[in-house]
């Protein structure tokens, strides 16, 4: 059972690097999530945030705020996809999801992706959405 934050639900659909070790786990959850593994909605970090270099005493520390903004990106992505902690998902039903309302991608670019750090990285994937 892969373990997932609010917000990695919608970015893993387009984010695709990263630092070391992070890349690689990125690539593996989004393997295993691909085939078909569950998924489980969970509150904080996750086995994504873990393999992070900047994740550090339990917390994000990308930037000052980072822990915070984080937080309120997974309780955005869990209002956008109707979603709650606890609630399992499929990989392919947030796909389909994200492809039939456009209105997911079209807010998660506009409030996160047009000033995120990683937009040059997911871009190319999320234009495919809208
Ligand atoms: S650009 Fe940033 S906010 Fe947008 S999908 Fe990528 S990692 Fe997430």
């Amino acid at each position: 059972m892969i373990k997932l934050r609010g917000h990695h639900l919608i970015c893993l659909h387009f984010f695709r690097n990263g630092p070391e070790p992070l890349r690689t786990k990125v690539l593996e959850v989004i393997q295993r999530a691909e085939q078909g593994e569950e998924i489980e909605v969970v509150e904080g970090p996750d086995e994504v945030c873990t393999s992070c270099p900047y994740f550090k005493n339990g917390v994000c520390t990308f930037t000052e705020n980072a822990e915070e903004e984080i937080r309120e990106m997974d309780k955005k992505a869990l209002e956008l996809l109707n979603l709650k902690p606890g609630t399992k998902v499929k990989w392919s039903d947030l796909k389909t999801k994200l492809q039939t309302d456009k209105n997911i991608v079209r807010t998660w670019v506009e409030e996160y992706c047009s000033t995120c750090d990683f937009k040059e990285t997911c871009e190319k994937e999320y234009s495919k959405y809208l």
